[in-house]
């Protein structure tokens, strides 16, 4: 990391709780919890981390969030991304949890909540980092199921201030998710989602359109489609970019191809996130470093990048 993109003041958008639990531990949770598994130690799992898709990553992720049982697991999860933000200069986060990736194996919703939103807590007062929690619909679920886990979630209401839409895109639009968006929102919850990483730029006129959102996560196949390019240039929709995830999950195939600095370029509200950093090899500060190796990234691009970050904050 370079000392003069540390120090640039940063708000991370696009981050998944799950996605941060680092090889060392999920071994020590599998050990606290007494929980087997399939590779042997922890150079074996990160070997495991070469992926062709994204789907071949959430088999990988849904598999590792599984040492995931007690408050405290959420707590220490939580707890230890929060370190790396503050180790980079991340003053304020917007982090994603996915609900159904816990409660589908029997743990309780109230657990992980409690255990996250204490973390954050804490992170507000000991670090300095403020917060807004996003609960993440997944995608490759139904719309049923997505409407039980809004009910779950209700009485917690207070906790969170976003609904998202994560997981498997491409054959799951948006479209399918219109009405317990719909219903998200009339609670006061703000919508944004996942739209235009592996799917096509209709999917993003249809989180826009349908699902109302606020900011596209990753949106970076927009660029295909002109009058789409427009009306998010028009409209300063914030796109929540993962330049490491995009080359990781082949994506673009090389940083070198990655056009986010041709969007900052066009003028679209772009910012620069790690998605599930402990997977994709690093957190915000190893993204922007690779911008600056890979795509001759200035300064002064850095520092607008950065600046929208902080602009495109939900609170
Ligand atoms: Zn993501």
């Amino acid at each position: 990391m370079y000392d003069w993109l540390n120090a640039l003041p940063k708000a991370e958008l696009h981050l998944h709780l799950e996605g941060s639990l680092e090889p060392e531990l999920l071994f020590a949770l599998a050990e606290r919890n007494k929980i087997a598994l399939p590779w042997n130690d922890v150079e074996s799992l990160r070997a495991a981390y070469a992926f062709n898709n994204l789907q071949e990553f959430l088999d990988l992720y849904y598999q590792g969030a599984n040492v995931l049982r007690t408050e405290q697991d959420f707590y220490d999860l939580t707890w230890a991304y929060l370190l790396k933000c503050k180790e980079q200069n991340v003053i304020h986060t917007e982090p994603f949890f996915d609900p159904q990736t816990h409660t589908d194996r029997g743990i309780p919703f109230e657990v992980v909540v409690r255990g996250i939103q204490q973390a954050l807590k804490d992170g507000e007062k000991q670090l300095g980092i403020s917060y807004g929690l996003i609960l993440s619909f997944l995608r490759h679920l139904s719309e049923e199921e997505a409407f039980k886990t809004l009910e779950q979630a209700m009485p917690f209401r207070d906790s969170f201030i976003a609904v998202g839409l994560d997981s498997s895109e491409v054959g799951h639009p948006p479209s399918k998710f219109q009405r317990v968006f719909a219903k998200a929102r009339s609670e006061g919850l703000v919508a944004v989602a996942h739209a235009g990483e592996e799917g096509p730029p209709e999917y993003i006129w249809e989180a826009l359109d349908l699902l109302k959102v606020k900011r596209i996560d990753h949106g970076v196949r927009a660029i295909e489609d002109e009058r789409l390019m427009q009306r998010i240039i028009d409209e300063q929709i914030p796109l929540t970019v993962c330049p490491l995830s995009n080359t990781k999950l082949c994506v673009f195939e090389d940083m070198r191809q990655h056009n986010i600095l041709q969007m900052l370029e066009r003028g679209v509200k772009v910012t620069v996130n790690s998605d599930d950093p402990a997977y994709f090899g690093g957190y915000v500060g190893e993204n922007f470093a690779a911008l600056y190796d890979s795509l001759n990234m200035s300064k002064e691009q850095a520092q607008r990048l950065a600046q929208n970050s902080l602009d495109a904050r939900l609170v």
